[in-house]
């Protein structure tokens, strides 16, 4: 994963402004209502070394409960974004090309511009064993079938990390 703290270092107030409105008031080091949790001047912006960094003695910290963020942290709650969807827009917005899913794959398979399956090193891919069918041999479940499914719950994972 590319570092997104280096690609964010120093742009927190772009980003903060862009993603959530925040005036250059709210991005500056002086005491004033928190853009979260409101109050009257429990909140301030200081950027410490470009992180995007703010302290809330009320809703900041890691449990909410009142300390210092990084700017990611304040980006993903006032938009309600997990750490993926936030690091996507602001990959986009800084036209950072998101690294696609397949990175590291040893082959990859298009089958349509919204669906593929790829191989990755390491993952021991084998035909599982068809359903026991005691006594009846010839209708035993066919390899190709069972690869299939193998395959598609590679494609299945890759999806959901879209
Ligand atoms: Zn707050």
């Amino acid at each position: 994963m590319t570092d997104i703290q280096d690609l964010t270092n120093g742009r927190w107030p772009d980003l903060l402004s862009h993603f959530c409105a925040l005036t250059p008031e709210q991005l500056s080091d002086k005491h004033q209502p928190c853009p979260l949790c409101g109050g009257k001047d429990r909140y301030r912006f200081d950027d410490r070394d470009g992180s995007g960094s703010w302290f809330c003695n009320q809703c900041g910290g890691r449990d909410h409960m009142g300390g210092a963020g990084s700017g990611l942290d304040l980006l993903m709650r006032c938009n309600n974004w997990t750490f993926t969807e936030a690091t996507a827009r602001i990959r986009s917005y800084l036209n950072v090309p998101t690294p696609p899913p397949t990175a590291g794959a040893e082959a990859v398979w298009h089958y349509s511009d919204t669906f593929l399956v790829a191989r990755f090193p390491g993952k021991n891919i084998r035909p599982s064993p068809g359903p026991a069918t005691a006594g009846n041999s010839k209708h035993h479940q066919p390899l190709a079938h069972s690869s299939t499914s193998q395959i598609s719950f590679l494609a299945q994972r890759i999806r959901s990390s879209l």
